[in-house]
């Protein structure tokens, strides 16, 4: 039996501190907030979407960053093993659109107090307010080699308090998460922590996080949503995303589902850059199907100005935009209106454009993208390559995935993993 200590009590940290638990470890866990999981309740707008109903190949499919490295975790513990855990211990659980996994009572904290339950359960020690500061290692003699040169490795040997106080441990577990909505805990203190120790840290930066907008049209239409649209976003002339679903306009620029999942698959350095994006508003109807639309709708509105007879086709909050855009006088009688602008409505239906300048900060980040390298974790275990008993999961690792349940899941999975392979 090793004392473990594992620093964070997200959900990789207390899935760790539950699985080494069970397998006979002295587990304590650290956290520096007043109560375990402040991320996860907010998690799914506070409904938890606790995992994905799919194949575990779909799973990694969802991961954007070094999704190959959580192969073994996956399989180790995957989103069938996550619904099991949750439903056999008193959680029960629903899928709805897209597989998202969901408790029945849409509630994050039936999540969290199931979680505690099988920590009290299984006796691990849970420290609130405590903060861990270092961790502590030490160096020791391995082996001695022909030349009598002598060889070390580290070890981890505790981990040392904000309040100076020192707990010492046979293993250590870092499960600190990222750096994002940095209210609920998640300082980034497990980085500072991993470079410590040896570890590179990849450059950190927000990901499924909101885009700016440079038109300053683009603010009038806050609050405005938009369900069944296509986006496409281009850098330069090149298609770089393409996707379908529902967005959202807000004071700054725009959110939403498919804005979301445009920040985690657009490369960083393609981020930084002015992007024209372009909203298909009809994505359903042909160029031709759309013509005829207008024409109907003009015809059963002939006599009615160009401003009144938009009604059946925009939601009134995007008329006046889509006029200014349009260069035809609101005032115009429909019936006047030309077969050429006819063509430049139709063109602004399946074109409307919004210029994206810069994603927004960690503030409003659903994760972190970057973090400790994995090619210095091993995958099979999660422990570091360079500090013997010193442990990774969660967030803090280099791993990423889109919105579905799948970052949960990644907690999840890489945390049983590190819990489990604790000797
Ligand atoms: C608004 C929002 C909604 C989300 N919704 C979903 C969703 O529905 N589905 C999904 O799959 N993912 C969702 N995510 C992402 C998901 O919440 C994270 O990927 C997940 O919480 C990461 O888990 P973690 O345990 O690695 O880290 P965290 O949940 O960040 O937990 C880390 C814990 O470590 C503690 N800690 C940090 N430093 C120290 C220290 N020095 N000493 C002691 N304790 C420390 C922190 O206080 C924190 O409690 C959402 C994220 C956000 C922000």
């Amino acid at each position: 039996m090793s004392r473990v200590v594992i620093v964070g009590g997200g959900p990789a940290g207390m899935m760790a501190a539950i699985r080494a638990a069970k397998n006979g470890h002295k587990v304590i866990l650290l956290e520096k907030n007043e109560k375990l999981g402040k991320k996860l309740y907010i998690t799914g707008k506070g409904r938890c979407n606790l995992t994905n109903d799919c194949d575990p190949q779909d799973l990694l499919s969802n991961v954007m960053t070094n999704s190959r490295f959580l192969y073994s975790a996956v399989y180790a513990f995957d989103n069938k093993n996550v619904t099991e855990f949750f439903n056999r211990n008193g959680c029960h659980t629903k899928v709805e659109r897209g597989g998202r996994v969901f408790p029945v009572s849409d509630h994050s904290s039936d999540v969290i107090r199931t979680l505690q339950n099988e920590l009290e359960k299984n006796h691990v020690e849970v420290r609130l307010h405590t903060k861990a500061a270092h961790i502590l290692t030490e160096k020791y003699q391995l082996s001695e080699n022909s030349t009598k040169k002598r060889r070390y490795e580290s070890r981890v040997r505790g981990v040392l308090l904000s309040d100076h106080t020192e707990i010492p441990a046979e293993a250590v577990l870092i499960a600190t998460g990222g750096n994002s909505y940095q209210a609920t805990g998640s300082t980034g203190d497990g980085y500072r922590f991993a470079a410590e120790c040896g570890h590179t840290v990849t450059e950190i930066v927000p990901s499924l996080v909101p885009f700016y907008a440079e038109e300053p049209y683009v603010m009038q239409l806050q609050g405005l949503s938009l369900k069944n649209i296509n986006v496409r976003i281009f850098d330069a002339q090149k298609l770089i995303y393409e996707e379908f679903g529902e967005m959202l306009f807000t004071h700054f620029g725009v959110s939403g589902p498919v804005i979301l999942s445009a920040s985690a698959a657009i490369k960083e350095m393609q981020r930084k850059k002015k992007l024209s994006m372009r909203i298909h508003l009809k994505p359903a109807l042909s160029t031709e199907q759309l013509d005829l639309r207008l024409l109907r709708d003009f015809q059963g509105a002939s006599r009615k100005q160009f401003k009144n007879a938009l009604g059946g086709l925009l939601p009134a909050k995007m008329i006046p935009v889509f006029i200014a855009l349009s260069n035809i006088s609101p005032e115009k009688r429909v019936n006047e209106i030309t077969k050429e602008e006819r063509a430049k409505l139709v063109g602004l239906l399946e074109e409307f454009p919004v210029t994206l300048c810069g994603v927004r900060g960690f503030e409003e980040a659903i994760i972190t993208r970057g973090g400790v390298a994995t090619k210095e974790i091993n995958p099979s275990t999660m422990e570091s390559k360079y500090v013997k008993n010193l442990f990774f999961c969660g967030e803090v690792l280099d791993v990423d995935a889109l919105t579905g349940g799948y970052n949960l899941q990644i907690a999840w999975s890489t945390g049983y993993l590190a819990g489990d392979s604790i000797e």
